[in-house]
């Protein structure tokens, strides 16, 4: 039996896959990936924000090739090095003091939560509410999903988590509106990634840290999508000249492995106390050579300018594309939403059958999440298929 019918015999049919349109993937290099039939893309998804360094990165490659020859697992009964290193490095680079490792943005999240209910419990007896944006995506655990502002998601797994309540993304009022003595944390993406690519403005930002300031609640930064290097600096906060309590990683982090991590400012980072929290594979010696190297290549001189520079270029050349079906673009960085006025879903197909992957949500808007590495000739590429299709599309 083929592939595809295989698949929809024995998967869980919870991605909605098209065995007509849906492309089974063989192998990727750089900023391309082929298909069964040895067709190439230009990759502008990268496993949802995952490849940020394209695919098979050789030196990834070779951390990940050399750890796995020398000690695989362990689990957290003991110390490894590559997990001490990787904690060390993100602390060094960001505002956080500690980390705490676990596999995937849900479970970052997850653990925020729980961080945050603690810290409610501790210093305001017993405050338990997190508030959060409309239009959020925080992952699908039960309590990441109830903390996701999208009614769609809540739907069938009533009744959700007590202790949410939601507010206006970018409107500081609606988030001050919300707080009341039960609240402990207020969690937001700085820039929505799922709910269509909004970037906070920095007025928010800002006026969520002084209310946290005032209340004594936990500021907490989504950048699972964002971070990373994603929008030009290692972590999306940077732009904004605000620190949160508690950030969380995941996607991009161990350049192509499960990896995730919540990363705690000095406030919060004793809050958790030994056998509190936990994860079997968290911070596992694969995983963290790999993103060890990810920070290694981030971090080497010019990386980040070039991907702010990069940004920069293809938001022009989308901003160039001449068609009376585009609405707006937004994005910070690499992070680039197209909003339209159409059917989405027909201009991602358009664009596969072209040889460009792009990603669409909520029906209209193509986010494109391209490559950090990849090359103005690459985005040249690009905006040349996206003008076909715009041209054939009406
Ligand atoms: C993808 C994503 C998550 C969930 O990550 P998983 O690894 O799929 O659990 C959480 N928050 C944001 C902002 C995301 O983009």
């Amino acid at each position: 039996m083929d592939l595809k019918s295989l698949d929809r015999l024995h998967i869980i049919n919870t991605y909605n896959r098209q065995p007509e349109t849906t492309l089974l993937l063989k192998r990727g290099q750089g900023v391309y990936v082929w298909d069964e039939q040895d067709k190439r893309y230009l990759d502008f998804v990268c496993g949802l924000a995952v490849n940020n360094l394209g695919h098979c990165h050789p030196q990834i490659v070779s951390a990940i090739c050399q750890q796995a020859q020398q000690l695989m697992h362990t689990s957290n009964l003991y110390y490894t090095e590559p997990q001490i290193r990787l904690a060390e490095r993100l602390v060094k680079n960001s505002c956080a003091e500690k980390v705490f490792f676990c596999n995937s943005g849900a479970e970052a999240n997850e653990a925020a939560i729980k961080l945050a209910r603690k810290y409610g419990k501790q210093k305001k007896g017993e405050a338990f509410e997190i508030i959060t944006a409309h239009r959020s995506f925080h992952g699908r655990t039960l309590a990441t999903v109830t903390a996701t502002g999208q009614p769609k998601y809540h739907k069938g797994f009533e009744p959700m988590l007590p202790g949410f309540r939601y507010a206006e993304f970018n409107n500081l009022q609606s988030f001050a509106d919300q707080i009341n003595d039960k609240t402990c944390a207020i969690l937001v993406e700085p820039v929505q990634g799922e709910g269509g690519v909004y970037p906070a403005t920095a007025e928010f930002l800002q006026g969520l840290r002084h209310l946290c300031d005032e209340y004594d609640l936990l500021l907490i930064f989504d950048e699972v999508q964002c971070g990373m290097g994603r929008t030009g600096k290692i972590f999306a906060y940077e732009h904004y000249g605000v620190e949160p309590d508690v950030f969380t990683l995941a996607k991009a982090l161990g350049g192509g492995l499960p990896i995730g991590a919540m990363c705690v400012k000095a406030k919060a980072a004793e809050i958790l106390a030994p056998g509190e929290h936990a994860s079997t594979f968290g911070g596992n010696p694969v995983v963290c050579a790999a993103a060890n190297t990810v920070l290694d290549i981030l971090l080497a001189d010019g990386f980040l300018e070039q991907v702010k520079y990069l940004g920069d270029y293809f938001q022009q050349k989308l901003a160039q594309l001449s068609s009376p079906r585009i609405v707006s673009i937004r994005g910070l960085g690499l992070m680039i939403g197209l909003e339209i006025n159409g059917d989405g879903a027909k201009v991602v197909s358009l664009c596969q059958e072209q040889g460009l992957l792009v990603n669409c949500i909520g029906g209209k808007t193509l986010r494109f999440l391209p490559p950090l590495i990849a090359t103005e000739a690459d985005f040249d590429a690009a905006a040349e298929i996206l003008q076909k299709v715009f041209t054939a599309f009406d």
